[in-house]
């Protein structure tokens, strides 16, 4: 409230008392009259300034009692506050609905307050998680369930993907926290029990690590005898020749395949890793394009790079990615130039593979990025690949929150598209 409509207002409510402590002065004849009028008249307006604001506290719900330009302004912060005031109420009263329901949920559940702090769990949680709501109310939830991650994640305050945690003491035991908004600022956390899911995500992951460890080895040992008997006098036989050439061939190509295997396995079981060295896609970019130039000397790519942006990620993860999809678009057009850009979009950067080449129908699309998926088998083995490209380039997306997007029209090209969160934009170093 400006203090000048304060005055104005109190100088009117002064002179109309004066008013009427002069009035009666004159028509009682007597000074001691006057003052008494003056009195009560202005205990009257206040007191009935009073009264009217007194009974607009019992019904926050009425608009305020205005009554001149300098109590408008102080009545209307007030009454936006207390109307905030009543919409919380609002939500904490439905709050005990809500959780007498998730009380006789079997899913666990907790619910925690804008300072992470636990303020209600049911009894499947505190089976779950072995805790009892009395002892733990009050207490920060990365205090409740241990562990730098989680602390991580309740500062970063992004809560879109699941979070999996293993809070020990046996190092098995694996849960899944899914986050939402409940009421003005708490938050209500769903747990689930994912050990079994999680063992068996482990042992599929170290079963082809392994197999393709112990693949390794035997194949150096034959791809070496291969090279020196193609050297050996006695192979100038054509037939042989060309027999040993293919068996090389194929060689090259299972060396190929469990290296991605490896590659692929690896970067999976990183994937819950927090991945923010700063990359500098610009220069990667230009890097990757000479790095390819050798392989494919006759072939162009154009670099497009419109945003200044780097990225919060990894750096080895990227540069196969990007790779990945940039020989994907050399190996499936043919002379026209690849583009790749590195554009600004209105939800974060965004990298872009261009090809004029063979296009890919509609319905393939949802399934490339499975493993092993090809759309022309004879084209994909005649061109070398190992069917793991793009599954590789999904995980990374993933593990980067990016998303890929594919489009095609055959015969006319196709377009890769891996955008980036904002929040994993930054600006280029100093
Ligand atoms: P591959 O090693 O067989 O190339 P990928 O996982 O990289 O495996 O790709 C899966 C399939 O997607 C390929 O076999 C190919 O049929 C199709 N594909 C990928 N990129 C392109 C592209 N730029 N143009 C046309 N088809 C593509």
């Amino acid at each position: 409230m400006s203090s000048a409509g304060f005055l104005a207002l109190e100088a009117r409510r002064l002179a109309f008392s004066i008013l009427a402590g002069v009035v009666a002065w004159f028509v009682a004849d007597s000074p001691q009259v006057g003052a008494i009028a003056f009195l009560i008249a202005l205990l009257m307006v206040w007191g009935w300034q009073l009264f009217r604001i007194y009974r607009w506290f019992a019904h926050p719900e009425e608009l305020p009692p205005i009554s001149g330009a300098g109590l408008r302004s102080i009545l209307r912060d007030v009454y936006v506050l207390r109307s905030r005031g009543v919409q919380g109420e609002r939500s904490s009263r439905a709050q005990p609905y809500v959780r007498e329901s998730l009380a006789s949920v079997r899913e666990p559940a907790l619910i925690i307050n804008s300072r992470s702090e636990l303020i209600w769990c049911n009894d499947a949680a505190e089976y779950l998680l072995g805790i009892t709501l009395s002892e733990e109310e009050g207490k920060a939830l990365f205090e409740i369930l241990p562990g730098k991650a989680l602390k991580r994640y309740l500062e970063e305050n992004n809560f879109q993907k699941p979070l999996r945690l293993k809070p020990g003491p046996d190092p098995e035991w694996c849960i899944q926290l899914e986050f939402s908004l409940f009421g003005a600022s708490d938050r209500l956390i769903f747990v689930k029990d994912v050990t079994d899911q999680d063992r068996l995500e482990r042992m599929r992951r170290d079963f082809v690590g392994n197999v393709s460890h112990e693949l390794r080895t035997p194949l150096t040992v034959i791809k070496g005898y291969l090279e020196t008997l193609l050297e050996f006098p006695a192979s100038e036989n054509a037939i042989l020749q060309k027999s040993l050439a293919s068996m090389g061939t194929q060689a090259n190509r299972m060396e190929n395949l469990i290296s991605d295997l490896l590659w692929l396995s690896s970067i999976e079981s990183e994937e819950g890793e927090r991945k923010v060295d700063r990359i500098d896609v610009r220069a990667l970019l230009a890097e990757i394009k000479s790095e390819l130039a050798t392989a494919w000397p006759h072939r162009e790519v154009q670099l497009k790079l419109k945003s200044s942006f780097c990225v919060l990620g990894d750096e080895r993860e990227l540069r196969s990615a990007i790779s990945n999809l940039i020989v994907n678009a050399l190996k499936y057009s043919e002379k026209h130039p690849v583009l790749v850009s590195w554009v600004d979009s209105p939800v974060g950067p965004s990298l872009r593979v261009e090809d004029k080449g063979l296009g890919i129908e509609a319905k393939h699309i949802p399934r490339l990025t499975e493993r092993f998926y090809r759309v022309d088998k004879s084209r994909s083995q005649a061109t070398g690949g190992t069917g793991l490209g793009l599954a590789i380039v999904k995980h990374v997306a993933v593990s980067h929150d990016a998303k890929l997007f594919v489009e095609s029209q055959p015969g006319k090209g196709s377009c890769f598209k891996l955008v980036f969160p904002e929040a994993r934009a930054v600006t280029a170093a100093i």
